[in-house]
């Protein structure tokens, strides 16, 4: 490394030029802030998704190259440590690139959840890790200055120690919620005592145990608050954390005086409440609901007040009913994830569409288990994006359409969020499948969705249960449907009375 720093025509030049060097981490974060929000931007729509990763990825390199450029900037007695600690950031960097590579392509897209709960968690803790440097670092600052690396401390270290616990509890290695009498009250207490560390330690400039307690104080918060939410709920409060983790990098920035952190962090904060508003809107709820209500965990009994039978039938008949119907909305679910059965499904949409069958997708905000889930799984089976509906775009659709096919979904679709105030899905936008002439259900058994309730639409008259796995079921509607014989024939199907006598 000496030739980097000691020797060497080209390093005394850069020595020579910090000026330059400082102009260029400027410029370079210019560039990186336009990557990320553009980046950002593209990401709204499932066409230019793709692209806005890779942009956004790009903008993260230029970040990472260009912090290595400090380096030429560094104090003289500093440099004395530049080669070891240039040394561990380059270790640092390949370990974590090739951990996420492979991470990132062994990961199951039902896991998906637990690996965006980890790199979150581990936003928070770099968060953590640059304010604690800066604290015990004993380059603390003015008040002002302390105060704002306590607070990015406390929101990392919550936001460290909450995402690791929500990890546990996605991947079932924390089966229940942890609760006990006045638990709100002890968190608040621990809350204040918080503060009341913080404010110590903005007296002492800096008091390294006072320091430390706060650490501790803070990591153990943030496993307290997340302790008693319930299982179901993780996704919200990832994206809760993945916001707070943003703040607390814009406030490391601010303590770095760093503008491309304060940028990445504004926009990553901004970017997670959003999406943590929007969740908790489309699953109609508060985020303090989200937060403090023990919700998921409550398993509502009011299966006796729904009228009606549940009618199963074979994959068989329902594939047969929807070959010769004219059209079909499909609505994935958290089921279809569960069984991978993605591939199956879009084989089975393309020999429909063969036989004229008009197929599209309907898909809720809040179907699967994270933002995003239902269009990643369609994307990955290629399916064209055409065919692929937000529920503002197509609930007025399903009245007209010949057949709904609900596969492995369960709260999305479930009537009882319009009519019953007693419901806990009551007043969450749904998908109106209930609409539709003839539904057909894919789902294993009696198992309830997210919210655990009983769904009045499986009771219908207009509704059909087809009981299996996912994926088996798709294989013999797929079968079913081959059996038939590539007919194309555009005069066998699109008659909703056509389509009602192969249903009979
Ligand atoms: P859901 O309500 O959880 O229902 C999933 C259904 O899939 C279950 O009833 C289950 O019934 C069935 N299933 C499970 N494995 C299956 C398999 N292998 N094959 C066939 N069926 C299977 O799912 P959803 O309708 O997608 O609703 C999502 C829920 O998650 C909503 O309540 C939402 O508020 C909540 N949530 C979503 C997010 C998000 O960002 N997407 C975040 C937080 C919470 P069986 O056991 O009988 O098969």
């Amino acid at each position: 490394m000496n030739w980097i720093i000691d020797h060497g025509d080209l390093t005394d030049w850069i020595m020579r030029h910090s000026d330059l060097m400082g102009w260029i981490i400027n410029l370079s974060g210019l560039a990186a802030a336009f990557l990320l929000i553009y980046g950002l931007k593209q990401m709204s729509s499932p066409v230019t998704a793709r692209r806005g990763v890779v942009l956004a990825g790009w903008g993260m390199l230029v970040v990472v190259l260009a912090s290595f450029l400090y380096a030429f900037g560094v104090e003289a007695d500093a440099k004395a440590h530049l080669t070891i600690n240039l040394s561990l950031a380059v270790a640092a960097l390949v370990l974590g690139l090739g951990w996420a590579w492979w991470t990132g392509r062994t990961v199951a897209i039902t896991a998906m959840p637990q690996m965006v709960a980890l790199y979150n968690g581990m936003g928070g803790g770099a968060a953590a890790a640059i304010a604690a440097v800066e604290l015990f670092g004993g380059r603390g600052g003015d008040s002002v200055a302390l105060v704002v690396t306590l607070l990015g401390a406390l929101i990392g270290s919550v936001s460290l120690s909450g995402s690791i616990v929500a990890w546990a509890k996605l991947d079932g290695r924390i089966q229940k919620p942890w609760r006990y009498r006045g638990q709100k009250f002890v968190n608040a207490i621990v809350f204040l005592g918080l503060i009341g560390v913080g404010a110590g330690v903005v007296a002492a400039t800096g008091g390294a145990i006072l320091g430390a307690i706060f650490f501790v104080g803070a990591l153990a918060l943030g496993v307290m608050i997340t302790g008693p939410i319930g299982g179901a709920d993780m996704p919200v409060v990832i994206s809760l954390y993945n916001a707070l983790t943003g703040l607390a990098v814009a406030l490391d920035g601010y303590t770095l005086q760093n503008p491309a952190l304060m940028i990445a962090g504004m926009v990553v904060g901004s970017a997670g409440t959003l999406l943590t508003l929007l969740m908790a809107k489309a699953m109609n709820r508060s985020v303090s609901n989200v937060l403090f209500s023990n919700f998921g965990d409550v398993a509502v009994e009011q299966q006796g007040s729904i009228k009606g039978r549940l009618k199963p039938v074979e994959a068989t008949d329902a594939a047969v009913a929807m070959r010769y119907a004219g059209s079909v909305i499909i609505v994935p679910g958290y089921g279809l994830a569960a069984a991978q059965a993605q591939q199956k499904l879009y084989e089975f949409v393309k020999l429909l569409q063969a036989a004229g069958v008009d197929v599209k997708f309907a898909i809720h905000p809040v179907a699967g288990r994270m933002p995003g889930h239902m269009d990643v799984l369609l994307a990955e089976a290629g399916v064209p994006y055409d065919l692929i509906y937000e529920l503002d775009d197509i609930n007025d659709d399903f009245k007209s359409a010949d057949v709904s096919l609900v596969i492995g979904a369960n709260d999305v679709v479930n009537p009882a969020a319009r009519t019953d105030k007693t419901s806990p899905v009551y007043g969450m936008p749904i998908l109106n499948v209930d609409q539709t002439r003839q539904v057909y259900v894919i789902k294993r058994g009696a198992g309830r969705g997210y919210a655990g309730v009983e769904n009045e639409l499986f009771y219908k008259d207009n509704c059909n249960m087809v009981y299996g796995d996912a994926k088996t079921v798709l294989e013999r509607m797929i079968e079913a449907v081959r059996g038939l014989g590539d007919s194309g024939d555009e005069s066998s199907h699109s008659s909703p009375a056509g389509m009602k006598e192969a249903v009979a």
